[in-house]
């Protein structure tokens, strides 16, 4: 608001200077976390980093009124230095491919408006006016749509499994309850175009026939809850939400329900029973969701992302998101870019995309090293890249291969300063304060992992102790209930799998 007001003053002062006075919109994060705030002139896209209110009198004298630009504010290539004007020239966008992220910097999206003008609601009016809801189902399959939360099963297939209970009841949800430590994603799509969220749960909701929506997300996000209030309002009000939905006989509507931040509330059935009113617990499978799920009808399931993809592959087709991607992994993929990297921030790429390109390319690299020590990716489930794995294509099955996973998209970057110990530690004692207790594997499994790794800390650590380590992953593994438990030991798998002489050099350096 600073910047925003700082910029409204200097232009009502510039007052005749200014040939056409440009209106001023206020979006949601660029993505560039690490240059912000950030002011982007319309429509040559020159960028101006790390604006300060102070600044805005020289941007409007200086470029508004001369047609010049401020380089002191301008993007610096880190290799050479050379100032460059617009996000095009910026490596940073350019190695990018945004699909969910395409209107978000673009649009206010406090504004319906400002988003039907940039596309949105298109795919959700194309389905429910133009297609069967068997089609929808079947254009979300052909689009080989994966789902981003973490276990990348096939979007269009749950939905068929769900549609396939005729008449009654059902419901479609939304996974907002983001809580995997240094990922935003979610979050930035929520706060920058709620609309396409909406609007992809809208387009599954004709899809399987059901009549009620709810967006489950975390209280801690006031902003994305503001700004789908709003939307959720202005869809209303336009008659994209209600009764008999563009004159296409469906009733839909959608209500939001806020979690309390406990993150095994992410896992579905532990979500559905939370938007129930009971205690958010995991619950066996089957039965799945799409047979018995929330209040024990047939219900799917999908996140943030999923569901902002879902409204883009009806609005362009199947055929464009599957020409994007690999074979197996099609589309993009938002990862938040954090840790020991230059440009951190919210980056959106095709799947396959080597890790290199995304760490020291778009990221812009380590500061003070040619490379990255390890990357670890899918958050507390996930696992430990090396930089041996620089070439490694980023997609579901590759990075299952190499010992971690996709998860939802969070991405830390590490440099020889961080302790693969300590990470693992740091990423159990996550997992072991976030455990529910309802199953001993995951209950006294994880501290035990824990507290193991502890005497790796203090010196006292042994090879039989690795040994250990081994078996108590596999048995915490096998015998938890939910993929919180089942996936906990990754970080410590993955860190002994590519950094298991850190483990001995605990063991050797005390001796
Ligand atoms: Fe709870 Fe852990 Fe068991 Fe999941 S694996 S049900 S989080 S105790």
């Amino acid at each position: 608001p600073g910047v925003t007001q700082a910029l409204k003053d200097a232009l009502a002062a510039a007052g005749e200077q200014v040939e056409v006075m440009p209106g001023i919109k206020t979006t949601g994060c660029h993505g560039f976390c690490s240059r912000g705030p950030l002011v982007i002139i319309k429509p040559k896209n020159i960028f101006y980093q790390q604006v300060k209110p102070a600044d805005a009198e020289e941007i409007v004298q200086q470029t508004i009124v001369k047609g010049e630009t401020v380089e002191r504010l301008l993007y610096k290539l880190p290799q050479s230095g050379e100032a460059v004007e617009t996000t095009e020239d910026i490596p940073f966008y350019a190695g990018q491919e945004r699909v969910v992220l395409k209107n978000i910097g673009q649009i206010d999206p406090t504004k319906i408006d400002d988003a039907i003008r940039a596309g949105a609601y298109a795919g959700a009016a194309k389905a429910l006016t133009t297609m069967e809801p068997q089609q929808v189902i079947d254009e979300v399959i052909k689009s080989g749509l994966r789902g981003r939360g973490g276990a990348g099963f096939p979007t269009g297939v749950k939905w068929n499994l769900a549609a396939k209970h005729q008449g009654g009841q059902k419901y479609v949800l939304c996974n907002a309850d983001e809580g995997d430590p240094g990922a935003f994603m979610d979050r930035s799509v929520m706060e920058g175009d709620p609309h396409a969220v909406v609007e992809g749960m809208i387009i599954g909701g004709y899809a399987i026939g059901a009549d009620t929506g709810y967006v489950y997300v975390r209280a801690e996000y006031p902003l994305a809850i503001k700004h789908l209030e709003k939307a959720l309002a202005d869809a209303r009000a336009l008659g994209l939400l209600g009764e008999n939905i563009l004159g296409s006989g469906f009733n839909f509507d959608i209500r939001i329900n806020r979690g309390a931040g406990a993150f095994v509330c992410g896992e579905e059935t532990a979500l559905m029973r939370s938007v129930e009113g009971k205690v958010g617990e995991p619950v066996p499978r089957p039965p799945y969701p799409s047979d018995k799920g929330l209040f024990g009808k047939p219900s799917v399931l999908n996140n943030v992302e999923t569901w902002a993809n879902v409204s883009r592959i009806l609005d362009r087709g199947a055929d464009w998101f599957a020409s994007l991607g690999t074979e197996k992994s099609k589309g993009t993929k938002v990862f938040a870019l954090v840790g020991k990297v230059n440009n951190v921030g919210l980056v959106e790429v095709p799947m396959g995309i080597k890790l290199k390109d995304i760490v020291m390319t778009i990221g812009g690299g380590v500061p003070g090293s040619d490379r990255f020590k390890a990357v670890q990716t899918g958050g507390p489930s996930g696992g430990c890249l090396p930089w041996e794995d620089a070439e490694l294509p980023v997609d579901f099955d590759s990075l299952i291969a190499a010992g971690s996973m996709m998860g939802s998209g969070g991405m830390i970057v590490m440099d020889d300063r961080d302790c693969m110990v300590d990470v693992a530690k740091y990423f159990l004692g996550f997992l072991e304060e976030e455990s529910c207790g309802k199953c001993f594997p995951c209950r006294l499994g994880v501290p035990r992992l824990r507290e193991t790794l502890n005497r790796f800390s203090k010196g006292e650590g042994t090879i039989e102790d690795i040994d250990d380590l081994y078996s108590m992953a596999e048995a915490i593994k096998a015998g938890s209930l939910c993929a919180l438990g089942g996936t906990a030991p990754n970080a410590v798998l993955s860190t002994l799998r590519y950094f298991r002489d850190e483990y001995e050099a605990h063991i050797l350096e005390h001796r």
